[in-house]
């Protein structure tokens, strides 16, 4: 007599929204794990001022000596607060709020980041901002998008390069619009076509971590991307490097203060 496995029921929408929930969060936490050694780099950077000035100060009576370290630590105090908010906002899995958000601030918290890991690589990157263009989003969600083209970026240049990052709007000017481009492999036109698929990946040898390519940086972004009515496209030239561009529908409302 033939056995038969009892079926499986079908998930119910809320058992997928939660696993797609869990992948979003489960990729971003494993980019920020590229990053790890860069951001405590990063961190004591920040910290050796606040520990010389402080004692520098102390033994120094000099007020006018007194106010520039307390300027000094300050300043490192600032820094260290942005990497730890940046850092935070990032791994914090958190409510799906959406608010207007300057899109060149949250480029340049990710590039604060992701700064020690891209110079170690020999990475340059190139920073251009036309205007201030705010967007209706989650800013920790599009800033795990940004973080995972930039880190494709720096593994597409094993050699060394310079990443472009772009902020500005689309010809239309109804669209904001952030690009990462790169001078390193490109991607074979085959490939182009399945960049998005989950799963697609050729890093299949060991990275920084030991590890291949999971093959979902790219689906989830484009997952992000479009859950906030944005488009996000590849172009790319063999041994020229690559563009990737994300629109996002301009929001006119002010941004909000706090990204974090
Ligand atoms: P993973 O990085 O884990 O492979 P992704 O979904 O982020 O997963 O990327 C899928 C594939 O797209 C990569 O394996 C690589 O072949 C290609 N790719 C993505 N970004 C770039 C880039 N900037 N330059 C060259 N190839 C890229």
């Amino acid at each position: 007599m033939a056995s038969s496995t009892p079926e499986r029921p079908a998930p119910t929408w809320e058992e997928i929204e939660a696993l797609r929930r869990q992948l979003v969060t489960l990729q971003r936490v494993s980019s920020l794990g590229v990053l790890a050694g860069g951001i405590c780099h990063e961190l004591n950077n920040a910290l050796t001022p606040i520990l010389n000035y402080a004692k520098l100060g102390l033994r120094n009576p000099d007020p006018a000596y007194r106010q520039r370290a307390f300027e000094k630590i300050l300043e490192g105090a600032q820094r260290a607060a942005a990497i730890t908010g940046g850092v935070l906002g990032l791994a914090r899995p958190r409510a799906d709020r959406r608010d207007p958000t300057d899109l060149v601030r949250l480029a340049e918290e990710v590039l604060l980041l992701v700064g020690k890991d891209l110079s170690r690589h020999q990475v340059r990157v190139d920073f251009q901002a036309e205007g201030h263009p705010n967007a209706r989003v989650n800013p920790a969600q599009i800033q795990q998008v940004i973080l995972n083209l930039v880190i494709n970026a720096r593994q597409a240049m094993p050699g060394g390069g310079t990443v472009r990052v772009r902020v500005g709007t689309d010809p239309s000017g109804r669209m904001a619009e952030l690009s990462v481009s790169d001078t390193g492999m490109g991607i074979a036109p085959a490939d182009l076509r399945r960049i998005f698929e989950p799963f697609f990946t050729t890093k299949t040898g060991p990275d920084d971590l030991g590890q291949g390519g999971t093959g979902l940086g790219l689906s989830v972004c484009r997952e992000i991307v479009e859950s906030h009515k944005g488009r996000l496209r590849a172009e790319s030239r063999l041994g020229q490097g690559s563009t990737f561009t994300l629109r996002l529908p301009i929001c006119a409302a002010p941004a909000k203060q706090v990204v974090a």
